[in-house]
């Protein structure tokens, strides 16, 4: 994975954060950190660069999942 993209529609919760730092994944590409700031600073600690598109497009998907299924994406992130 030394060379390889990883490409996410949010920022990546601890979880997945872990995983990236774990096998070396270089770069994290993200759609969008409003919905969820997830674990920038981790993966940057430990030499990650992270890129936040911010766009609309990836924060309009977010809202209009977690409006459809909020019991899951609370669920998801630990706060349920
Ligand atoms: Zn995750």
């Amino acid at each position: 994975y030394h060379d390889c993209t990883l490409y996410s529609t949010l920022m990546p919760c601890f979880l997945c954060a872990g995983a990236v730092v774990q096998f070396q994944i270089p770069r994290v590409i993200v759609g969008e950190s409003r919905t969820f700031p997830g674990a920038r600073d981790f993966m940057e600690a430990h030499g990650v660069r992270v890129i936040d598109y911010d766009l609309e497009r990836c924060r309009l998907m977010m809202e209009t999942f977690i409006q459809e299924y909020p019991d899951l994406w609370y669920e998801d992130i630990g706060e349920k």
